[in-house]
C-alpha cells in the first residue's frame, strides 16, 4: 500500500509528490500518459510561485532554463504604439524575494520530474489512467482503466480540469463557455525580426481580442498566446490543431507585428475556455484535490499553474504534520487553500473586463485606458496580495 497516490504528473501533481517526498512521506505518482512530458508552450512564474519552487530546491535549476524578462510592454493592436508597463527582473525581484521567470512548459515538468525521481526513482506510474477512487476503513482505492487497482493512505486528484478523481467524490461538472477561445503556438526566435525577439514581455491590447508573447527557454524560442471572443469553437483541450489561416483570421486588422509572429508558426493549438462554479468541499475521507481539477483558472492572470504548485506545497505540509488524522489534514489543507484560490479565481474573472474591454477599439481612448487600468502604480496595489502571498510560510 502506498502511503499517498498522487493522480496526475502534471506540474502540480509533480510538485507536490516533490513536497510530499522532501517531507519523508512516501509517494507514488500514477499519470494516464505513456511518456512524462507536457505540451509545447510556455507558462509564467510569478514571485509567489517562485517561492515555493526555491523553497522545493530548484533555484539554481530553474537558472538553467529560465528567461529572466527585464520588463512588460503593451502595444496597440492596429497602429503597434507601444507603452512600456511594468518593471520585472531586479525590480521584483528585490520588491518579493525572489523573481518572475518564463519558462517551457516541458522545462518546468522536466525538472520538477528529474527531482522527484531523483529521490525515488520508481515514483513515477505511467500510462495509468484513473477511472475513480473508493474508500474503505483506513484506506482508499484508486481503480485504473487497465482493470488494476492501488490502495493508498490518502488520495490526491492532480488529474487536472478534467478530473476523474473530482467526479469520482462529487459526480460531473457543469463546464460553461466562456464565449472566449485561447491560441498557443511556440515559434523559434532567430526566426523573427530583431525588434521582436527581445527579453521582454508583450501584451497587445485590441477589441474583442489580446495577444500576448514572450520569451522562454533561455530566449530560444517565443511563447505566443492569445485570446478571441468568439463563439464557434467550444473543445477544452490542449492538443487540437488549427491552421494559421484561422488564427490569422482571428486577428484580421491587427498590426503587421502579430501576423509576423503568426506567419512563422508552424501548428497552432486553439482551447475553448470554460468555466465552473467554485466548489463547496475538495476532500472527502481520504481523498482530495488539487489545482486544476478543483479550481480551474481563466488565464487573464497567469496563475492556475502557480496555485497547482502552491496546492502541492501545502497539502504535503498538512499531510506530513497530521497524517494519522485525514480529517484534520484535509480540513486544514481547504481551509488555507480555498480562500486564496477563491480570490485568484474571481481576480482572474474580473481582469477578462479589462483585457476585453470596449475602450480598446478605439485608438484614442487606449491611452486613457490604459493610464486607468494598466498602470504600474495601480497594478501594484491590485496585485500585491498575490504574489506577496508565501505559502511556504503558512500556519499549518
Ligand atoms: C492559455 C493558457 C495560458 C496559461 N498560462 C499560465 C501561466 O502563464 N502561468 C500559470 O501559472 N498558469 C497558466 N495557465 C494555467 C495552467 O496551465 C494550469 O492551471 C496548470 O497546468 C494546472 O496544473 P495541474 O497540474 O493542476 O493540471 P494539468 O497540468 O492539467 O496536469 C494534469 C495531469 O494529470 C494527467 N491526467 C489527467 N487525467 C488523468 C487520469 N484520469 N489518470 C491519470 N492521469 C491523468 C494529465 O495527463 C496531466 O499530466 C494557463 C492556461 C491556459 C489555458
Amino acid at each position: 500500500m502506498s502511503r499517498v497516490a498522487v493522480i496526475g504528473a502534471g506540474i502540480g501533481g509533480l510538485a507536490a509528490a516533490l513536497a510530499l517526498l522532501q517531507r519523508g512521506l512516501d509517494v507514488d505518482v500514477y499519470e494516464q500518459a505513456p511518456e512524462l512530458g507536457e505540451v509545447g508552450a510556455g507558462i509564467q512564474i510569478s514571485p509567489n510561485g517562485t517561492r515555493v519552487l526555491y523553497a522545493l530546491g530548484l533555484e539554481d535549476a530553474l537558472r538553467r532554463v529560465e528567461v529572466l524578462p527585464s520588463r512588460r510592454q503593451i502595444r496597440h493592436w492596429s497602429t503597434g504604439e507601444t507603452w512600456d508597463w511594468f518593471e520585472l527582473g531586479a525590480t521584483t525581484r528585490n520588491r518579493y524575494g525572489t523573481p518572475h521567470v518564463m519558462l517551457h512548459r516541458a522545462d518546468l515538468h522536466g525538472l520538477l520530474a528529474g527531482a522527484v525521481l531523483r529521490l525515488k526513482p520508481d515514483a513515477v506510474h505511467l500510462a495509468k489512467r484513473c477511472t475513480g477512487v473508493a474508500q474503505s476503513d483506513g484506506q482508499a482505492q484508486v481503480r485504473f482503466e487497465t482493470g488494476e487497482t492501488v490502495n493508498a493512505a490518502y488520495v490526491i486528484g492532480a488529474d487536472g480540469i478534467h478530473s476523474k478523481v473530482r467526479e469520482s467524490l462529487f459526480g460531473p461538472d457543469k463546464p460553461e463557455f466562456t464565449g472566449v477561445v485561447a491560441w498557443r503556438a511556440v515559434v523559434p526566435m532567430p526566426s523573427l525580426p530583431s525588434h521582436l525577439s527581445q527579453m521582454i514581455g508583450t501584451n497587445w491590447l485590441g477589441p474583442k481580442g489580446h495577444v500576448l508573447h514572450y520569451p522562454i527557454r533561455r530566449g530560444e524560442l517565443m511563447n505566443y498566446i492569445s485570446l478571441v471572443e468568439r463563439d464557434d469553437w467550444q473543445v477544452e483541450s490542449w492538443t487540437i490543431a488549427g491552421t494559421t489561416g484561422e488564427l490569422a483570421n482571428d486577428y484580421r486588422g491587427w498590426h503587421a507585428d502579430v501576423h509576423a509572429i503568426i506567419r512563422h508558426i508552424k501548428t497552432p493549438y486553439k482551447w475553448a475556455l470554460m468555466v465552473r462554479g467554485p466548489m463547496p468541499r475538495w476532500s472527502k475521507g481520504r481523498v482530495t484535490l488539487l489545482g486544476d481539477a478543483c479550481h480551474p483558472i481563466l488565464p487573464f492572470l497567469g496563475q492556475g499553474g502557480v496555485m497547482a504548485i502552491e496546492d502541492g506545497y501545502v497539502i504535503a505540509a498538512c499531510l506530513a504534520k497530521h497524517f494519522s488524522d485525514p480529517a484534520k489534514a484535509l480540513a486544514r489543507y481547504e481551509d488555507i487553500r480555498k480562500e486564496r484560490s477563491s480570490a485568484v479565481v474571481r481576480a482572474s474573472h474580473e481582469n477578462r473586463k479589462s483585457v476585453f474591454s470596449p475602450a480598446l477599439a478605439d485608438k484614442d481612448a487606449i491611452a486613457v485606458e490604459i493610464a486607468r487600468e494598466w498602470q504600474q502604480v495601480r497594478l501594484r496595489e491590485r496585485f500585491e496580495w498575490l504574489y506577496a502571498y508565501d505559502a511556504t510560510g503558512v500556519q499549518i
